[in-house]
């Protein structure tokens, strides 16, 4: 059986671990080390020159030093491109270490300075882009402005679909096309590759806050980039000198995470879909985004684009923004905390906490609160939502009553 005939939940449990039982092994191996024996000075230095510059250990040679080259990092990233469909991935020490190492890298390849970026992004990405931190400068724009943003010195469109926090979709090919020579990178977190594959459908790069989805026990940060053969060289480049390959030990929760992936995102998009269809029937929420909602996808991309809608939900409520932190303060089988992804469901207002540095003109509304479904049964987790609901009526009350 060829391994590309494997359905993706097999290759999920198996990919990157061909060579297991040729070490006698079953489960993976963890490299820890910092340093590593050098065979001699002239094949060391070559060694070192190889992995350096991007290239991939050879035959005799030695993998030098941590940061150049770890083979637990390796196989989580060969894992992971099969799953994108990919010919390599880079893995990086967070998600935003990754966004930050395509800029670097794409940007002084090409030597061109401009990004479009559409928006909602992630917070910390909208920021690092505003910010100018990295000397690229960003134009933001909706998905049909994408053409009429595109300059000369345009090193990379940026996208996220569905976008965090509000979970807009965006038709990906349609931004492919607008941008032209222009590489595209998908930032597919929310979705992951159980739902969507980003490079089947024209970009040049998906990439992950590993942190979420993939790592899915809340005990991880990392972030990956899946690309082209020649990109990956470029990141790792960039990745050895700047110092932002991911820990192994990560890279081996994160290769572990993957084997169970398929059967948790459906597992809690199934979960969400119940918990997303009682909020719709809610008076204290004035609007549901769930991206199998019809008003959620206009352009009908679940089922085309992305297989199912994912595990994320946001809401928008009544009583806005104090009604937000009521809900939040009262949950008890919800953690209030940032991040998602987790098995166990998470909530947050993003306007405050993960958006918070966006530039007031995208920010998200201030009545805006976004939930992570994990694997609990949805029944316990409405019960929790009405509960706190319930609660926050009375707190109402009484701050009535005070008044
Ligand atoms: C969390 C997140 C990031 C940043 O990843 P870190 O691992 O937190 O650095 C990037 N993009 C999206 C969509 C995210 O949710």
């Amino acid at each position: 059986m060829t391994p590309n005939s494997l359905h993706p939940d097999s290759l999920a449990v198996h990919a990157g671990r061909e060579d297991l039982a040729e070490l006698g092994v079953h489960a993976l191996p963890l490299d820890l080390s910092s340093t590593n024996p050098l065979p001699g000075i002239d094949v060391g230095g070559l060694s070192y020159e190889v992995l350096a510059t991007g290239g991939h250990p050879f035959e005799g040679g030695s993998n030098v030093y941590a940061r150049l080259w770890n083979p637990t990092v390796a196989r989580f990233e060969q894992a992971l491109a099969r799953l994108e469909h990919a010919e390599e991935a880079v893995a990086f020490s967070s998600g935003m270490a990754a966004v930050t190492a395509v800029l670097l890298a794409l940007s002084h390849e090409q030597g061109k300075r401009h990004v479009v970026a559409v928006r909602p992004l992630y917070g910390g990405t909208d920021h690092l882009l505003a910010s100018g931190l990295l000397g690229v400068e960003a134009t933001y724009c909706t998905p049909d402005a994408v053409a009429a943003a595109v300059r000369p010195d345009t090193a990379l469109v940026i996208l996220e679909s569905p976008a965090n926090p509000s979970l807009e979709l965006v038709d990906i090919r349609a931004v492919v096309a607008a941008a032209g020579d222009v590489p595209v990178l998908v930032d597919n977190t929310f979705a992951t590759p159980v739902l969507q594959h980003p490079l089947d459908l024209g970009a040049a790069i998906s990439l992950h806050s590993a942190t979420k989805y993939l790592g899915g026990h809340g005990d991880v940060v990392g972030g990956v980039v899946a690309c082209d053969a020649s990109t990956a060289a470029a990141l790792r480049r960039t990745r050895a000198i700047t110092g932002a390959i991911m820990h192994p030990l990560a890279a081996y929760l994160l290769h572990r995470g993957l084997t169970t992936l398929p059967v948790r995102m459906r597992a809690q998009q199934e979960g969400a879909r119940t918990v997303a269809t009682w909020l719709t029937t809610r008076p204290e929420v004035t609007r549901v985004h769930f991206p199998e909602f019809a008003e959620c996808d206009p352009q009908g991309l679940i089922g085309t684009q992305q297989s199912g809608p994912g595990a994320m939900i946001a809401i928008e409520l009544a009583g806005g923004f104090d009604a937000a932190s009521e809900l939040t303060a009262a949950v008890e089988l919800f953690t209030h905390a940032v991040s998602l992804g987790s098995v166990d469901s998470l909530i947050q207002h993003p306007a405050a906490l993960t958006h918070r540095p966006v530039q007031s003109e995208a920010k998200p509304s201030d009545a805006l609160v976004r939930l992570s479904i994990g694997l609990e049964n949805p029944d316990d987790l409405i019960a929790d939502l009405e509960q706190a609901f319930a609660r926050s009526r009375v707190l109402e009350h009484s701050a009535a009553e005070r008044v």
